[in-house]
């Protein structure tokens, strides 16, 4: 596995692999990497023959009072992991690197609208332009045939395929189902921030996902008593407060209120500092 730090580097790596007729699949991440990334490597250097992840903690997707600084980063560690999950090519910049101006100054952001506006959107004002700019700039560096992403971020994925579809962008988007610990827990990088009594709280999120699960699969179709059930249980947890609680349509992301298609349920729930997220669709 190669480690490059700037972008003309990783073009010209790229450029010599393109020329030898080889595909390349692309992970983007923000490290700290957990078996939910390594799920990501895998799947793409068993479809591509060339594998590049980025680590690259985004200061364009931070809200000024989220957690950009404290962020959790071990790129020693990270750089094993990744090359054991098949990496070939990692790419490590610098923030001066991405944003020579700094970020602040960028004069140029791709927007992607309609379906950035609830669920992360609504607490996380410019969340996801910080994203698809920053996907945008990594897509044209990288020029991959295959990107995945996790399902974990299910809004990320539907806003990325949106802006995929919208400017023609020449990659297939894969979405990878959410890789979880053995009690239930989603794996997310923030997970670190948690106590271990925290941690216990945590596992409220999927617990209410699973009765929601129980409740659709029983035949209850009104998202209202849905959005009651997961906020009861979300509330007898002392350590819990919800951000949101979301039923909408799995592909437009608009709110169900009688669910008749394919449904996304997705959470978002502080425990003490520790915003996470987690969500499950019912295909019906
Ligand atoms: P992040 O480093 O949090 O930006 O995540 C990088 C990629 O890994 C994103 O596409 C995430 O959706 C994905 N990812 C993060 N956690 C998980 C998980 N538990 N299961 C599957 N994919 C994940």
């Amino acid at each position: 596995m190669k480690i490059v730090q700037t972008v003309e580097a990783l073009k010209a790596l790229i450029r010599q692999a393109k020329r030898e007729g080889k595909t390349v699949g692309f992970v983007p991440t923000m490290g700290y990497l957990h078996e939910g990334h390594l799920t990501l490597m895998r799947q793409a250097k068993a479809e591509q023959d060339v594998v590049v992840a980025s680590i690259f903690v985004n200061p364009l997707q931070f809200g000024p009072t989220e957690d950009f600084a404290v962020y959790p980063r071990d790129l020693e560690r990270d750089s094993l992991l990744a090359e054991s999950a098949g990496v070939d090519l990692l790419f490590t910049p610098p923030v001066e690197e991405m944003y020579p101006s700094g970020h602040a100054s960028m004069l140029t952001s791709v927007e992607v609208s309609e379906i950035t506006t609830g669920l992360c959107g609504a607490s996380r004002p410019g969340h996801f332009r910080g994203v698809t700019t920053v996907v945008n700039k990594l897509f044209n560096i990288v020029e991959p045939d295959r990107a995945y992403f996790g399902q974990k971020d299910a809004q990320q994925v539907a806003v990325i395929k949106q802006m995929v579809k919208d400017l023609n962008m020449n990659v297939t988007v894969v979405a990878v189902p959410i890789v979880r610990e053995t009690d239930g827990l989603a794996l997310s990088s923030r997970n670190v921030f948690l106590s271990q009594t925290e941690r216990q709280a945590a596992l409220v999120l999927s617990r209410s996902l699973r009765l929601a699960n129980e409740m659709l699969a029983g035949g209850c179709r009104q998202a209202g008593e849905l959005r009651k059930a997961i906020a009861e249980m979300i509330e007898k947890e002392p350590l819990a407060h919800i951000d949101y609680i979301a039923i909408t349509d799995a592909e437009t992301l608009k709110e169900a209120e009688v669910i008749t298609k394919p449904v996304l349920v997705a959470l978002a729930v502080r425990i003490g500092k520790t915003r996470l997220i987690d969500n499950m669709v019912w295909e019906g």
